[in-house]
């Protein structure tokens, strides 16, 4: 994620590197090319100016204090500046009434449908809410089904009336709808257009006034930079939304969108999007956005990730396994799942701080797991519950069952059984003091 524009800030900062001091000129030159990134980057060009402008302010204002570089100094201004940016703060959904209506906007290709699904998962799952998702593209009948599949696919019922082309009708037959069901969110997937036009603009008003929504949430896809922003505007002047959801942050996107929306509609990124699967989905916290756009990693959403994925009954039914040296294969691939669920392996890693520069260009394949699975998968449950009854001719049958080769399952073997010994090392709690004692 805004890689490219990382690149370009760190080679920005390195004109104050080996400075002792901040002075007028290396500032000045430094905000020249921090400028510059920031225009490569596709932000707005009046935002990036007023960004350079107030940083340059802030770093000469300050003293440099010895236990701490120039660079260093820069790099915690720009911090706070590109969080204030941003938003400043979480901005939360205002989901207190019942039922709440959230209505999603923007333009075909965005990602609406897809969030509409995201959101009713992530309200259902993390906030305890019994959402509805009304299916309000009456023009492409696909939408409707897409929409129906992703409600299946998270358990959220979606209300569609294929009988009808009214969208206004069917978002208040919607609402009717969630009140008759006890549904306490109402989430409508409206059409969208290829480009901004009257129509659409006129349509989406209606169902605004139709419906009286608590949260209007623009979905505007990042990879479009200045063209998002410039969406964003228009349909804030017709439909004064609450907030937005920025799409497609996992692929290659510049990061202008991100950095620009804010200040140019004042109003706040809500929630971004990760990813095609439904768990691709999180709050928009500034200054975690910040922190990843300086390099400087992202532990809190990788531990706050690992933590959502994580079953507190099922982890001590680990312990306890891991305790009795019982963990086996089957425990292996649920671990596997696990860290499948958490998203696409390259966008976890580049959340450590460090390590998203020294892995930009290495290809990171999130099929990497297959092969494991497959090897699992064709051992015997026996097997999978008592590896070391795995003999060479089993190993033999294995690889050809899993399409892998002999050489494959081997080494998976050996880092089994690698791994459960360290495990009971380390659940020994003898050994572990013994440990500690040894420690200088
Ligand atoms: P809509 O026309 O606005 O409803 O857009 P869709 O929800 O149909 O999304 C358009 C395409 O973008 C689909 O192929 C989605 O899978 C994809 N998409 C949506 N959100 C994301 C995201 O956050 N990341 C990625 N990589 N793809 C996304």
């Amino acid at each position: 994620m805004f890689q490219n524009l990382q690149d370009k800030l760190d080679r920005a900062f390195k004109v104050l590197k080996g400075q002792g001091n901040i002075t007028e000129i290396n500032v000045a030159e430094t905000m020249k090319e921090i400028r510059k990134a920031l225009l490569d980057a596709d932000v707005n060009y009046k935002t990036a100016k007023t960004f350079t402008d107030d940083v340059k302010q802030k770093a000469l204002g300050q003293n440099v204090l010895t236990s701490i570089s120039p660079g260093q100094l820069l790099t915690k201004i720009m911090n706070d500046e590109l969080t204030a940016l941003m938003g400043g703060t979480v901005s939360d959904l205002d989901i207190s009434t019942n039922p709440t209506v959230i209505l999603i906007a923007g333009l075909n290709g965005a990602g609406k449908t897809t969030f509409s699904g995201k959101l009713a998962n992530y309200l259902r799952d993390k906030k305890g809410k019994k959402p509805l998702l009304v299916a309000g593209d009456v023009y492409r009948p696909a939408a409707v089904d897409q929409l129906q599949v992703l409600g299946e696919q998270v358990n959220v019922p979606v209300y569609v009336n294929r009988e009808s082309n009214d969208p206004v009708a069917i978002a208040k037959e919607g609402v009717e709808e969630a009140k008759r069901n006890g549904n306490n969110i109402v989430i409508i997937d409206t059409a969208g257009r290829l480009a901004i036009d009257e129509a659409l603009m006129n349509e989406i008003s209606a169902v605004k006034d139709a419906t009286k929504p608590h949260e209007i949430l623009f979905v505007v896809d990042s990879m479009t930079g200045q063209d998002a922003v410039n969406t964003a505007k228009a349909f804030n002047d017709r439909l004064d939304f609450t907030g937005v959801v920025l799409t497609k942050l996992d692929g290659d996107t510049r990061g202008g969108a991100a950095l620009s929306i804010k200040s140019v509609v004042n109003k706040p990124i809500k929630f971004i999007g990760t990813g095609e699967k439904m768990e691709a989905l999180d709050v928009f916290h500034p200054d975690r956005m910040a922190s990843r756009i300086l390099g400087m990693g992202d532990v809190v959403s990788l531990v706050e990730r690992a933590q959502q994925q994580f079953d507190e009954k099922q982890a001590a039914e680990l312990q306890k396994k891991i305790r009795k040296n019982k963990f086996d294969f089957n425990d292996f691939k649920t671990q596997i799942q696990q860290i499948k669920k958490m998203g696409n392996m390259k966008d976890l890693m580049g959340m450590i701080p460090g390590i998203g520069k020294a892995i930009k260009d290495v290809d990171i394949d999130d099929n990497a797991f297959k092969p494991i699975e497959a090897i699992i998968d064709s051992m015997t449950p026996f097997e999978r519950e008592n590896p070391d009854a795995i003999d060479a001719k089993r190993r033999l049958r294995i690889a050809k069952g899993s399409g892998t080769n002999i050489n494959e399952v081997n080494k998976l073997m050996k880092q089994f059984a690698d791994m459960r010994k360290v495990m009971k090392q380390m659940s020994n709690p003898g050994i572990a003091s013994k440990m500690m004692r040894n420690m200088p």
